[in-house]
Order: structure tokens, then sequence, then C-alpha cells
């Protein structure tokens, strides 16, 4: 066994997330390369973030693990990738040119601040005011009446800076799998039932980002158009609405007790929906939307039919009776579930008199399955160490670290959520054995190099079906 390794080790009660959790996830979203500020030398640029080595490795996991559960693993949903510049008349017939706005309120105070007029509540309530608080929730200055602000960001195709070249840049990805759904039906064999998939960037001018990635002004979006029949569009609904939920818990690892589904109101329904509910999980700020499904009925396509005179029916070819398909939509972004699988994950305990910080984060997902850690840096370990890295790259998500001792490098590995660590010690040299460590119960067992892949393989079932249970408990 390594010699400074960290086994019985005395852990306090896991569960409680600190007050301050989410400052601490962006201080080590910086620290460890998940995510930081864009242009960040130049000062940064107000709700626009970067992702590092460790959050991209994470964000291809996500969106992966969606892709292969939306797309992959089923014959009835096919994917796409459409442009994010689109005919302007796309947002015209969408309704997003007309409506596709938020109520803004500048404060006339000493502040100057903008907010959204039914954000208002929730601003005075996070800085501990009564929620009908008259004025700013920062100055208490008078406030406009409110206005509405367009969220889309335009710009110009093409060389002249004109009206007739005014485009914008797409605030969802939903309108391609609308607007192709002629030419995807034409060129797949697929019937109805059936879903257009893709994921992409989005960008809205929001009036008032924050809470770190969660709310950005450009984010990526994974969203599933599913065409039906009218009729049986409360059967889809239904189905969605349970697929997804547990989608998180089962696919992703997060609790269960932290998630809910919460059905729309009537009168907080969008124009074109019949039924929404959005899950929601339960940030330090509150409940929040992580994933929105839709009955989205046969709004957008009858809408692109009469704008752009193409007709968008269809004609099913065993009852022969013709209809515009009614679609639900599951909507989700790829940024938000990353804030909030960092969040779920992060435990801190006492180990030995020290805080450890662990991200206990699904093994599918972790960005780093398995580091490699000599457990000195003479070259005797270091170059077998290397070589044995390099031999498990092909099969795992590997990292190597040969930098200082080993319970530090122990606990950086815990820090990014890594579930094993394989140590490569003196007498690996004359057993040919290495240690495998695991990060929630800093177990080691030593095995033989040779049949390596093989337990680390067994290792990360083991941590599947403990982070499934974990996330159907909801502990
Ligand atoms: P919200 O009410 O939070 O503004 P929304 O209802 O407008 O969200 P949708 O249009 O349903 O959001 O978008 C689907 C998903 O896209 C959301 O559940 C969220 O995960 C993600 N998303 C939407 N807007 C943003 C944003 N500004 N930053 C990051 N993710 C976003």
């Amino acid at each position: 066994m390594p010699a400074d390794s960290d086994d019985s080790a005395s852990t306090l009660p896991t569960g409680t997330p600190p007050a301050n959790l989410l400052e601490r996830l962006v201080s080590l979203g910086k620290q460890r390369g998940f995510f930081f500020p864009s242009s960040e030398i130049y000062g940064g640029i107000n709700a626009l973030y970067d992702y590092g080595p460790l959050g991209t490795r994470l964000r291809r996991n996500i969106r992966n693990r969606w892709w292969r559960s939306i797309v992959e693993l089923r014959d009835d949903i096919v994917g796409i990738e459409s442009s994010v510049i689109m005919n302007p008349q796309v947002w015209v017939a969408s309704g997003h040119v007309a409506g596709f706005s938020d109520p803004l309120v500048d404060c006339t105070g000493s502040c100057r601040k903008r907010w959204r007029a039914d954000h208002l509540p929730a601003e005075r309530a996070a800085r501990g005011k009564a929620a009908d608080a008259p004025g700013c929730p920062e100055c208490g200055g008078t406030l406009t009446a409110p206005r509405q602000f367009n969220l889309m960001f335009r710009t110009f195709l093409g060389a002249v800076e004109d009206s007739s070249a005014q485009v914008y840049l797409r605030p969802e990805t939903a309108q391609g799998m609308f607007v192709d759904f002629k030419s995807v039906l034409n060129s797949s064999r697929q019937r109805i039932p059936f879903g257009i998939a893709q994921n992409g960037k989005s960008f809205r001018n929001e009036i008032s980002p924050g809470n770190s990635i969660f709310r950005t002004r450009e984010f990526e979006q994974m969203e599933m158009e599913f065409f039906c029949e009218p009729g049986t569009d409360d059967h889809w609904f239904e189905h969605w609405r349970g697929e997804r939920f547990r989608w998180y818990v089962e696919e992703l690892g997060v609790r269960r007790s932290r998630l809910r589904l919460r059905d729309h109101e009537k009168d907080e329904l969008a124009h074109y929906a019949k039924a929404a509910t959005d899950v929601e999980y339960l940030y330090p700020f509150g409940w929040g939307e992580l994933e929105g499904i839709a009955n989205r009925t046969d709004f957008d396509l009858s809408a692109h039919q009469r704008a752009s005179g193409v007709d968008l029916s269809y004609l099913d070819p065993v009852s022969g009776s013709r209809y515009v398909p009614y679609v639900i939509e599951p909507a989700a972004g790829v940024d938000r579930i990353m804030l909030t699988i960092l969040m779920d994950a992060f435990d801190e305990e006492i180990v030995r008199g020290e805080t450890r910080t662990v991200l206990r984060m699904h093994p599918d997902i972790a960005p780093v399955q398995v580091a490699v850690l000599p457990l000195s840096k003479k070259e005797e370990l270091t170059v077998p160490a290397r070589a044995l890295e390099h031999r498990l790259r092909p099969h795992f998500a590997t990292d190597y670290d040969e930098t200082q001792a080993i319970g530090r490098r122990y606990r950086r590995q815990d820090e990014i959520g890594t579930p094993l660590a394989v140590t490569f010690d003196f007498d690996s040299l004359q057993d040919d054995a290495v240690t495998i460590r695991e990060r929630d119960g800093m177990t080691q067992v030593r095995v033989p190099i040779a049949g390596l892949e093989g337990a680390l393989r067994d290792q990360l079932i083991a941590f599947r079906r403990r982070t499934a249970e974990r996330a159907g408990s909801g502990a």
C-alpha cells in the first residue's frame, strides 16, 4: 500500500451542502479548470463563460449521455444540426420577433440597475427585503414602468448593414427541428410518432443573468421535438415527463430528493403550450428549472406552414388521414446540468483532522475515470506508471499525475470527482501489482497489473450501482 495513503478516515456525516456552495463551486471551477469568466484577461464580459479542460470533458460526457439515451438507443428519434443563423422569417413566424421578450424595469435611483419585473420579488427576498417592498431591490430607488425587451441578439448577414440584412442568433434550437421537419420526413424512413433532436448553442440577451452558469447569455441546449398524432399527445407528454425525470436520477446520478417535477399553472403556460412541466432542482438559491417539458401542440408547424406556404401536414400511410402533428418537447441546458451535477456531487468530510472536498460524481460523467499516480517522482516508477496510463487510455478517461505527495494527489482527484486512482509503488516493480484506491470510501485493493483493465471495470460497475442507490434513495 502507498505509504501516506488516507484510509482509516474518520468521516463526518455527509450530505449537508455548505451555505456558500455556489461561491465554493465558482472558486473550484476556476482553480481546477471547470469554468471561468470569458475573456478574463480583459476583465471578462458579463454572463459569458469559458470551459476549461475538465469542464469540457464533463460537458462532452453530459452531451454524449443525452445523445445516447435520446437518439442512439432509440429507433424512433433522429438527430440533426441546423444553423445558428436562420432566415429571419423563421423568427417572425414562430412569434419570437413579436413576443420573445421579458418585462424590463430601470432603477432611476443611485444604482441605476436593470431588472426583470417578474424577478423583483425574488431579488428583494435575496437581499432580505419583503418581496413586495416598493422600489429597487438594491438601493430602494424609484423604478420605471415595465417595458418589453426582446431577448434575441441581432446582427447583419453580408456586407450591407440595413434592416433588410438583419438576422438573429437563435434563442432556441427547437425551430431548426420544425423548419426541417419535412426534409427529415422525406429523407428518413421515420413515421409518426417520431422525434428530431439536436444540441447546440443558443443565445439570449438575458436582462438579469446570474448565479454563475445557471443563466448566461450564450448557452448550450439539448432539445428534442417528438411529433405525434393529435389525441395521442397527452400520452406522449406523460411519457416524456417520466422519462426525463428518470434520466437525471438513473443516468446522471442526481439525487431524487433534490429534484421535483413542477406542472405549470394555466396562467403560466406559454401561448403555444397546452401543458408544461419543469424538472426542477433545489439550488442554494431555491428551486430552479433544469429542463422544461412542453406540449407545444401544432402551434409551430402550423405557424411555419402559414408563413412559408409549404404544406407541413403528415399523411398517415395506414389510416390515410392527414393532420398537422402535435409536438412534445423536452428542452434541457448543458450549462445548467453541469452546475447541477457539480452541486449535487459536492461533499466535504473530515479526514485525519483535515477537510476533504470530494465530488461524488457518477463514474460515467466524471471528467477523469482513472488517475495513474506513481508513488514517487523517481524514474524507475514514473516510466512504467506513464506506460501503464497509456495502456489504459483507450479504455478509460485517464489522467497521469506525478507531482507532490501521494495524499495531496488523492485529494486533487477527489476534488475533481475521479472515481479510481491506480498507484504504482516500489513493490510494483517486484510483484507486478498496483493499488486501486476508490474515491468514496477511500478503500484500497492490490491487483495484478496483468488484469488491471478488468479489475477497474469491475470497480466502475460497483461504483455505478452505488451511485444509483444514492441517487434513488436521495441520501
Ligand atoms: P428560464 O425560465 O429559466 O428563463 P426558460 O423557460 O426560458 O428558462 P426554455 O426556453 O424552456 O427556458 O429552455 C430550455 C432549457 O434551456 C432550460 O431549462 C435551461 O436548462 C436552458 N436555458 C434557458 N435559458 C438559459 C440561460 N439563459 N442560460 C443557461 N441555460 C438556459
